[in-house]
């Protein structure tokens, strides 16, 4: 049995560690483009300066012995022929396969703003390329601007501040993280953000890069009428699954990326697929887990995803650690929150018909424990006897008749 995993980082080396456990006889081959396996979530504290090239290694240092692995690294699949069941390779060769998965997670997308595209200067920040790239534009930048002011806008942010350098952001929405936090949540950050020198352009669009005549960036006009100063560009505001060479390959693809079901089965049988190349829930754990169970499918052991929430996220920019669940904001009032707020100190439940939807929680993330027991039990918070943010675990503990262990809140 030959198994062949394509891309070496959350998913790819968490399926390759699930099949050696599964299969210890079976031939494994891992094809990555990336010379290295690397975390992207730390990126930023490469161009900060906090961790080495070799620091951002999630994997153990011996991986590829270790696990077994015919690691053929620097190298792309450029096609798939699901027919014959061979992957083609950049360095011209053809690999068989008997079972595939495809992990081969995102790229930059640079939106469709006038002169962004054609503009030298201008990078996107989402692997160790684009980072290296920053890092040796900024050493001659005077005027750093990030595009977006997601989760990878202010890793690179603080990653700069880091660096001892001044930067402006322009985010399209009224606030930072808006996928993930309220107006209360977000304002915590943008009010760090500023008394550290950021210059915040919120509820602005990129309306176009001004070059001047060497095609270099020089400023960005914006949609409030502002005109920026800009000669170092960081666009983080545009992501798309790698799956242009699955092309006429059969494999079913949508408008996110590669379709699969929750085993992790594609339409196309043998072939399986994880992490951020569906489009789905583009955050690490999902990737570990998305890579975890297609491995042990393709072995031959039924297991599915659970449910999750899509977007989970921890963050800790600036010392300021954040859990964001679910919905960040009610969709409608048919939706009920509770709330707790001390100024160092917010938390807030979003419910429906006692089921939790949202969840923020900002200073002290020790709530998160229960909040994950309720989530994960299923538990009805309208019918919670004691407020909510005064459950301890010691509510979920209670002793049968049997003596043995239960869950339950009353
Ligand atoms: C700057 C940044 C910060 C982030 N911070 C967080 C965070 O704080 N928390 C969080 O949960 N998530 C974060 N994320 C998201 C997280 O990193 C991704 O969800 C995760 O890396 C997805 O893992 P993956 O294995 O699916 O794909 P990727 O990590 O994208 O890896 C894809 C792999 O496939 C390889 N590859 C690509 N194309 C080919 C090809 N044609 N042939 C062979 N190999 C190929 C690549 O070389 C790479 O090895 C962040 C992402 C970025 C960019």
């Amino acid at each position: 049995m030959r198994y062949v995993v394509l891309g070496a980082s959350a998913a790819g080396v968490n399926g390759v560690r699930q099949l050696r456990k599964r299969c210890p006889e079976a031939e494994i081959v891992l094809v990555s483009k990336d010379q290295e396996i690397y975390s992207r979530c730390i990126l930023h504290h490469l161009i900060g300066n906090l961790r080495t090239r070799e620091q951002l290694c999630f994997a153990e240092a011996d991986f590829a012995k270790r696990y077994r692995v015919d690691w053929r690294k620097g190298v792309a699949c450029t096609g798939v022929d699901t027919g014959k069941k061979e992957a083609a390779l950049s360095d011209g060769t053809a690999l068989s396969y008997d079972k595939l998965l495809i992990a081969t997670g995102s790229h930059t997308f640079l939106p469709p703003v006038k002169g962004l595209r054609e503009a030298k200067g201008v990078y996107g920040f989402r692997d160790m390329e684009e980072t290296e790239a920053i890092m040796e534009a900024a050493k001659d930048a005077k005027h750093i601007v990030i595009m977006g002011g997601g989760l990878t806008g202010l890793d690179a942010a603080t990653g700069f501040l880091h660096m001892g350098r001044s930067v402006e952001l322009v985010e399209l929405a009224d606030r930072l993280l808006v996928k993930q936090l309220d107006e209360r949540a977000a304002s915590v950050y943008q009010k760090a953000l500023e008394a550290k020198g950021v210059k915040l352009h919120l509820g602005c669009a990129l309306e176009e890069v001004r070059c001047g005549d060497d095609g270099r960036v020089v400023s960005l006009a914006l949609s409030d009428g502002g005109q920026i100063p800009c000669d170092l560009l960081v666009v983080t505001a545009g992501v798309r699954s790698n799956v242009e060479f699955l092309e006429g390959s059969g494999l079913e693809l949508d408008s996110y990326g590669l379709v699969i079901d929750p085993q992790g089965r594609t339409n196309v049988a043998d072939v399986y697929g994880a992490g951020d190349v569906t489009g789905r829930s583009p955050i690490w754990p999902a990737a570990v887990k998305q890579g975890m169970v297609a491995a042990d499918n393709m072995a031959g052991i039924e297991t599915g995803m659970e449910d999750f929430f899509a977007s989970k996220s921890t963050m800790n920019f600036l010392d300021i650690p954040t859990m964001s669940l679910g919905l960040p904001e009610k969709p409608d009032d048919t939706y009920e929150e509770i709330v707790e707020d001390t100024g160092d100190q917010y938390r807030k439940v979003i419910h429906k018909g006692g089921t939790i939807y949202g969840a923020i929680l900002q200073g002290d993330l020790a709530y998160g424990g229960v909040l994950t027991q309720l989530i994960a039990r299923k538990i009805d918070v309208s019918r919670v006897k004691k407020p909510l943010f005064s459950i301890d675990y010691s509510d979920f503990f209670h002793t049968g008749d049997n003596f043995e262990f239960y869950y339950e809140v009353t």
